[in-house]
């Protein structure tokens, strides 16, 4: 690997969207992943690609809820009484990062990040051949009590002030855009210009198969750590041998602060585990992603039926998965439609990338020349992954990012 060239680890949706950004710059790309492209979290998730989604989950009135989730692994949001320890220090930033002038920097800089991430995706769609794919049908947020919508206020609030288009709804425009739906609704709030993927696998895999005909080179093994010399990372030691290092982005998902850690830049990043439940004949289809406040899931058709996805569990990236979470979506989703067929419903689990401030990383490294971050997405990996693609591409040219990424850079807990 010689001058000219850029390694990505991690071929999740945020590293081909690198790579295809990279490629398309002139770099030549090698994307290695321990996984086929695009089978982690970038899988399963809800297929939301949402630019009114600037809000950070410190300032939702998540807070507030933490002694609740310690006493019910099967609520909304539960954390492992075992992992309790390890997550302190995250959760204690992350109650840092919940005050008031916080969230609205934090807002600022993801209204920043998220201003054009569908006309992101329907570029690299394109590109890929699966336009089809992307969709433009709008967002649904539901809320079953009075006080949840109430809490949501400033949050509604900060979206429009960043010109996004949300309108209230009442019970009986509700079910005039989703006749699917159970009559439990009181509130909701309508995003028309939301967008979201019917296949968020199928989009990551089309792609990476776009990268390789593009040129990238993909290597099927896990990352062990590298070897650094005075001018940063040299080689990289994988469990199939050493590879020559010129350019490096760290895109690893959930993984990726084990690999900052090596190159000497640490980050607070934990593992929000998420769940879904696939049905493949549910009996109806709505238009468009529809989440549910209280329940903290949502629903979009896909290609292959109507997928139930969401919750939030800590319990890091070594514990089973509590399939109990999974099954408990169904009894959701019984409750959320008029009539819904659950039958040979197939369960999954991820797992989310998240920091304490909700920004993602998208970076320069602060101490080795050659080497970028793109990372910590959360809950909107999906929906950034493209624009992250091309801010990282600038980054590595040595082009003007086209909006300020000093709020996304590597060493802002240092
Ligand atoms: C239930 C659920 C619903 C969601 N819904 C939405 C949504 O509607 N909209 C939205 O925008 N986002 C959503 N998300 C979030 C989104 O899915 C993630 O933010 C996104 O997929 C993260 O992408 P990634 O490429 O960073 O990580 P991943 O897809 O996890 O990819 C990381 C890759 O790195 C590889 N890797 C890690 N370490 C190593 C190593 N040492 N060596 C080799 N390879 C390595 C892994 O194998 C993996 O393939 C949801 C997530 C969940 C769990």
């Amino acid at each position: 690997m010689t001058e000219g060239h850029v390694t990505i680890i991690g071929a999740g949706i945020v590293g081909v969207s690198c790579a295809l950004h990279l490629l398309k710059d002139g770099w030549r790309v090698s994307l290695i992943d321990e996984h086929p492209a695009g089978t982690q979290t970038s899988y399963g998730n809800a297929g939301a690609i949402s630019p009114q989604s600037i809000n950070p989950m410190s300032g939702s009135g998540i807070i507030k809820q933490i002694p609740k989730w310690l006493l019910d692994p099967l609520g909304p949001l539960a954390i492992r009484w075992s992992y309790l320890p390890k997550a302190m220090p995250w959760f204690m930033q992350f109650i840092r990062d919940g005050a008031a002038t916080r969230v609205a920097s934090q807002s600022e800089a993801l209204a920043a990040l998220h201003r054009n991430v569908i006309e992101g995706h329907e570029e690299l769609a394109e590109l890929a051949n699966v336009k089809h794919l992307i969709k433009r049908q709008g967002w649904l947020s539901l809320y079953e009590t009075d006080a949840a919508f109430k809490a949501d206020a400033a949050a509604r609030a900060r979206m429009q002030s960043h010109g996004h288009e949300i309108h209230e709804l009442n019970p009986d425009e509700i079910s005039q855009l989703e006749p699917g739906l159970a009559p439990i609704f009181k509130h909701a709030t309508w995003a028309p210009n939301s967008g979201h993927t019917v296949n968020p696998g199928a989009l990551t895999e089309a792609y990476a198969k776009q990268a390789s005909r593009m040129g990238c080179e993909f290597v099927n093994c896990k990352v062990l750590g590298f070897e650094i010399g005075p001018e940063g990372p040299t080689k990289i030691r994988t469990s199939a041998g050493e590879f020559k290092l010129d350019r490096l982005v760290i895109a690893a998902g959930a993984w990726s602060s084990q690999l900052s850690k090596q190159l000497g830049e640490p980050f607070p990043l934990e593992s929000e585990r998420g769940y879904h439940m696939m049905l493949p004949s549910p009996g109806f289809t709505t238009r468009r992603p529809v989440s549910f406040n209280e329940r903290k899931f949502m629903t979009t058709t896909m290609e292959e039926g109507l997928r139930l996805a969401g919750t939030v569990e800590f319990a890091g990236l070594e514990a089973p998965p509590n399939w109990g979470r999974a099954i408990k979506l169904l009894e959701h989703a019984k409750t959320v439609f008029r009539d819904v067929d659950v039958s040979d419903a197939k369960r999954w689990m991820g797992q989310r990338p998240a920091t304490p401030d909700s920004l993602p990383v998208i970076s320069s490294s602060k101490v080795h020349e050659k080497v970028f971050y793109a990372f910590g997405h959360g809950h909107l990996g999906l929906t950034g992954s493209a624009v992250t693609g091309a801010h990282i591409a600038s980054l590595v040219s040595r082009r003007n990012a086209t909006i300020d990424l000093q709020p996304f850079r590597i060493d802002r807990y240092r």
